[in-house]
């Protein structure tokens, strides 16, 4: 074990190596295992970095099935190019799953490595730059006065340098990350299994289809998920739990039609003004939701939960300075407890008239958030019973004149179709354990931990057909402007990336 990592010390630095060797005992296969990484990134930072390239250069935007395609081609290559068994696998709607796998003699574990190849759509008026395919190295991020390099030959990457292209961040990083990592370690001491899903952005259902179709090769001891940004703090990140979500339409009626606002004003209601006063009771001045038992799955939380939680750098007042926040909703008493808690939000309200007249109908989409511990039905039960506490008559189709006369308030509720589970695996999980444990192993104290990811990540379908314990590993930089214009991820990242997926791979 030891000759090939003294093999790459220069000259004296052998004896000292091998000195902290003997002193550092088990620690030691790992500080190697990072120090073994950074070496060949270093010395292939433009290799790595021109694959990447080429990646991002090929349009991915979701639902565009044959430009996928050519993705899945060229990633199916790359795979083979590390000696991974690959396989494509179609699905129903076109967009190929790709599937690698390096299976290792004698191996105790088999991790699974989800990532997605699709980018959201690209609007692209807002970029700086001509084509978001067309991917723009700069020497910072825009912000911090990057600039264009126009001249590649011969660049050796600076960590802080961007790379500027739709899929940049969101999720193209982590792929040329975890096969740098192969590239660097050659052979891993777990089995690893790579997944690369298609319609992540469009929320297809490939990846429902192949673990039906394909189960024994999907089966894993540990899942992580390579997605979302860093931490703002710019630390390693790890995530035990994403949060789901379900959105709810209630539409209130107050009439058939509009009526004349100087004939009926004062005697036929404003569903606008219904609606917002409906929308209003249910979350109090302070921020905190105000529906019967909205936080009850939830709230206190245990100990341990709070503790980690607690451990996350907080970066609030910063956060608030960066986005131009001026006040807190105050549902919540930090970012993080936040994320563990089912949250509210209303993602638009449609309502009115043109002219002078009274609307008869008013309609709000509801989003709601949920963590691990909710009952996503009692939920929308909870949301429907305050909705008819307020007087109202709830049905679930347009109400007629009959039922519009026969109710003094009447509103629709029906359920919207943005629809995901949440989920967790306990971080005292012996899997959990053993990748905490890992990544620790190289990056100590700069290791984030973070018990509920806020936004959406699709291990459900996994969980649910292999009751597996997963974690999420995020890449890419927080400010990678992930999902809007100049997305981008920091080069660094991409090598930070290649030696946090070794230490899981070698641990
Ligand atoms: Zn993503």
């Amino acid at each position: 074990m030891i000759t090939p990592q003294t093999g790459d010390v220069m000259g004296g630095k052998k004896i000292l190596v091998l000195a902290f060797c003997l002193l550092a005992g088990p620690a030691w296969a790992q500080e190697s295992v990072a120090a073994k990484v950074r070496r060949y990134a270093d010395s292939h930072r433009g290799a790595i970095v021109t694959e990447f390239l080429k990646l991002v250069a090929l349009p991915n935007v979701h639902g565009d099935a044959p430009a996928l395609q050519r993705n899945a081609v060229l990633l199916r290559t790359m795979m083979q190019k590390r000696g991974l068994e690959t396989e494509l696998w179609d699905t129903s709607r076109g967009v190929p799953v790709v599937f690698g796998q390096k299976l290792v003699p004698g191996a105790t574990r088999t991790i699974l490595f989800y990532i997605h190849y699709d980018g959201q759509a690209v609007d692209q008026k807002r970029w700086a730059q001509p084509d978001a395919f067309v991917p723009v190295v700069r020497t910072a991020s825009i912000e911090a006065g990057g600039t264009v390099v126009t001249n590649l030959s011969g660049a050796n990457y600076p960590d802080d340098w961007r790379i500027y292209a739709r899929a940049a961040g969101d999720d193209k990083a982590p792929i040329v990350s975890i096969l740098g990592a192969l590239d660097a370690v050659g052979a891993p001491k777990q089995n690893v299994k790579i997944i690369l899903d298609g319609e992540e952005e469009g929320g297809g259902p490939g990846i429902p289809e192949v673990i039906a179709k394909f189960p024994d090769k999907l089966k894993s001891d540990l899942l992580v998920i390579l997605d979302g940004p860093q931490h703002a703090s710019g630390g390693p990140t790890i995530f035990y739990g994403a949060r789901g979500g379900l959105a709810l339409n209630v539409t209130v009626f107050t009439a058939k039609q509009g009526m004349h606002s100087g004939n009926y004003g004062n005697w036929m209601p404003d569903a606008n003004v219904r609606l917002a006063q409906l929308i209003a009771a249910m979350v109090n001045p302070t921020g905190q939701v105000a529906i019967p038992g909205f936080y009850s799955e939830v709230l206190p939380f245990p100990a341990a939960a709070r503790a980690m939680m607690g451990a996350v750098p907080e970066r609030s007042a910063q956060m608030q300075k960066d986005f131009g926040v001026g006040s807190l909703d105050g549902a919540a008493s930090s970012l993080q407890e936040g994320l563990n808690m089912p949250s509210f939000s209303v993602h638009d309200m449609k309502g009115g008239e043109v002219g002078g007249v009274i609307p008869a109908s008013a309609s709000a989409q509801i989003e709601v958030r949920l963590v691990k511990d909710n009952d996503p039905k009692a939920m929308i039960e909870r949301i429907t019973a305050f909705v008819r506490a307020q007087g109202y008559f709830i049905t679930d189709k347009d109400p007629d004149v009959a039922n519009l006369a026969a109710h003094s308030r009447v509103a629709k509720v029906v359920r919207g179709a943005r629809n995901s589970s949440a989920w967790r695996t306990e971080p005292s999980n012996p899997q959990a354990v053993f990748a905490t444990e890992a990544l620790k192993a190289v990056w100590g104290d700069r290791l984030v931990r973070i018990r509920t990811l806020g936004g959406s990540v699709p291990a459900a379908p996994f969980i649910e057909a292999y009751k597996v314990p997963t974690v999420g590993i995020s890449i890419a930089n927080y400010d990678d402007n992930q999902h809007t214009d100049n997305e981008n991820v920091r080069i660094g990242n991409i090598f930070d990336g290649m030696i946090t997926l070794a230490a899981l791979m070698m641990h």
